[in-house]
């Protein structure tokens, strides 16, 4: 199942780029909103399973119109050093739990979106991203996929000085504005022929500057449900940036940041492609 965020609307990927609504094809049993999915999130897969989508109308997607999965996650993590040789480039320790630091969740945006430019220390991080499908607390990694709602993709935008300006609180620094674009859609993990290995990549104008596959994580995804669960409790919709791997700007000789006018790009297999372009700041 490919679920997608169309203009604030939850809508079932059919294929050919197009898409039936969720509350049209369900006579109001669920949607409009993509959030309340989360909430029902069993139910509403069970539905979805059974629902004759071919007898439903299928609308064209406006890419400008999709917007984040999630779009109101009670929670949002990330995962710093999640891939070895990110750690390597980075010159930095693998640490004993996972890293971990929050994006405030108003810094969501759609796959589709212009971020603005705060500075001119901007950096890139393409990211396999979950969204929590059911209430997790001490689940043992065996029934951490049971957990996921599914699979999208995100850029965790990070400016470097303000991430750097307060020892290991990288909250601010990754939090601005369009700072956490998530899509096209999300994707269940059945769709995928092995949900722990995903070839994912990042490009600048073309250039690529990130090639990796998630089989690399340190913690992979059930362990980082396991974990995380330890700790906190996940909520249904929660979304979890699970680390980047390596080609960052910030580790590059000289280093390397984004510029206003750019586009990247953020593909991962089975998933889709996201396209981001970067704005100048605006004044006032
Ligand atoms: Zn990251």
């Amino acid at each position: 199942m490919r679920l997608a965020n169309h203009a604030g609307r939850a809508v079932l990927v059919t294929g050919d780029d197009r898409a039936v609504d969720v509350a049209e094809a369900s006579g109001g049993r669920f949607g409009p909103d993509p959030a309340a999915l989360y909430d029902d999130w069993d139910a509403f897969r069970a539905w979805a399973a059974e629902a004759p989508l071919d007898r439903a109308p299928a609308h064209p997607i406006d890419e400008a119109a999709l917007g984040p999965p999630s779009p109101r996650p009670r929670q949002v993590f990330g995962i710093g050093l999640n891939y070895r040789a990110h750690a390597a480039e980075t010159g930095q320790e693998v640490p004993r739990i996972p890293a971990t630091f929050t994006k405030f969740p108003s810094c969501l945006t759609g796959p589709y979106a212009t971020v603005e430019l705060p500075s001119g220390h901007v950096d890139w991080e393409v990211e396999l991203v979950v969204v929590v499908g059911r209430r997790a607390h001490r689940v043992h990694e065996g029934d951490a996929w049971a957990h996921v709602a599914g699979l999208t993709v995100g850029q965790d935008l990070s400016e470097r000085v303000v991430q750097r300006a307060a020892g290991g609180q990288f909250c601010l620094g990754k939090s601005y504005p369009g700072f956490g674009p998530t899509g096209p859609w999300l994707v269940t993990p059945d769709e995928l022929d092995d949900p722990d290995d995903l070839h994912l990549r990042c490009s600048i104008d073309g250039e690529v500057v990130q090639d990796a596959r998630t089989s690399d994580m340190i913690v992979p995804v059930p362990g980082l449900v396991r974990v995380l669960s330890e700790h906190v409790t996940l909520l249904p919709g929660d979304v979890v940036f699970t680390g980047t791997p390596a080609g960052v700007g910030v580790a590059r000789d000289p280093r390397r940041y984004l510029a206003p006018g750019q586009v990247v790009e953020s593909t991962i297999e089975g998933i889709g492609t996201m396209r981001t372009r970067l704005a100048a700041r605006s004044e006032g």
